[in-house]
């Protein structure tokens, strides 16, 4: 019952401003958002790589309201490659962007998004790297597949997100899992009506592994975005069927969550990638991982009543 109620939260003005200003708010949020600045981002590809791992990065920022800030976030991502290429952490590191930040829901907003965005896939192949579109709710997926369709015309190894909740998911699987194609494949994230989306987490389970069978016995690129350890054996069996070597394929997981199974799949040899936010503007992500797990909201609050 919670989840629904924090992902409502997500989208609040009002919310955001309490728990944005609540001093203790700051060490949860350090546990899932490697730190407001680049540098510090900087700091956990270095630690992350280390550990063999490899990354993709998000400057946090979504649900924009005006150009200019488009513009702000484009620019951050433009320094963000700037920095990879400079430090050589291009192959290791690509980048995650959400196109609701570069102006998706504006007037215009599919031109405006792939003209903002655009700027960022070619500094990201001058860095020897590649983009992946995060998915956002379901209203903006013809539009984001539609600017994917366009951006992998010049940049083919431009990346996908599929969320197996949503009925559409198993078509849009079908679509893109031709040759050269990137896809990570992922539960979801947001609060999505019966229309669309199945509610049971088992109904969520169930397509997932279809999805995954899919993308897995197409020619593209599959990655695997889940911390469930259940689609993590079926990730690893589907590999071993479908006959994919490990740079065929990799998994996929959030900074700050199930860390020592993220050490585990590399040293298994599997090829695994960790989803790093970074910056100021961490709310909605924040309150999105509150949702997926009740506990953290526990310890959230406790940590709110022991002050
Ligand atoms: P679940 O069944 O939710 O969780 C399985 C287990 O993982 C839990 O029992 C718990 O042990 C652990 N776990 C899961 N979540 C948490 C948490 N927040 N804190 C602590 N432990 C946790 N969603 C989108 O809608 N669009 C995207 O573009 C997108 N990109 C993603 C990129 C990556 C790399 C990953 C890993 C996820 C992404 N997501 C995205 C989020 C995804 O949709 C799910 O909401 C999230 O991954 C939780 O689902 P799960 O597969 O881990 O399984």
């Amino acid at each position: 019952m919670l989840g629904p109620v924090l992902l409502a939260a997500a989208r609040s003005d009002s919310i955001r401003r309490v728990v944005s200003a609540a001093p203790v708010t700051r060490p949860v949020v350090d546990r899932y958002v490697a730190g407001e600045r680049l540098d510090q981002c900087l700091e956990s590809v270095r630690s992350l790589a280390g550990h063999g791992m490899e990354v993709t990065l998000d400057h946090l920022g979504e649900d924009i309201t005006d150009r200019s800030e488009a513009l702000r976030n484009r620019d951050a991502y433009l320094a963000l490659a700037d920095s990879l290429a400079g430090e050589g952490l291009g192959p290791r590191a690509e980048m995650s962007v959400k196109l609701s930040a570069f102006g998706q829901a504006l007037p215009g907003g599919d031109d405006l998004a792939y003209a903002n965005v655009l700027p960022v896939v070619e500094a990201a192949a001058a860095a020897g790297t590649t983009v992946t579109l995060d998915m956002e709710d379901h209203t903006t997926v013809d539009s984001t597949l539609a600017i994917l369709a366009k951006l992998r015309e010049r940049f083919p190894q431009t990346g996908a997100v599929v969320q197996s909740y949503l009925f559409r998911t198993e078509d849009d699987c079908h679509a893109l899992a031709g040759e050269g194609s990137r896809v990570r494949l992922v539960k979801g994230a947001y609060k999505e009506p019966a229309e669309v989306a199945f509610q049971d987490k088992r109904e969520v389970d169930r397509a997932y592994v279809r999805c995954l069978k899919i993308l897995m016995a197409g020619d593209g690129y599959p990655m695997i975005g889940s911390h469930d350890p259940r689609m993590v054996a079926i990730g690893q069996e589907l590999a071993r069927r479908f006959g994919r070597k490990p740079d065929e394929y990799e998994f996929q997981m959030l900074y700050g969550i199930r860390a020592a199974e993220q050490e585990r799949l590399v040293a298994e040899g599997h090829r695994m990638r960790v989803y790093i936010p970074y910056g100021t503007d961490w709310y909605g992500y924040f309150m999105r991982r509150l949702a997926e797990r009740p506990a953290n909201l526990a310890f959230f609050l406790r940590s709110l009543a022991t002050r």
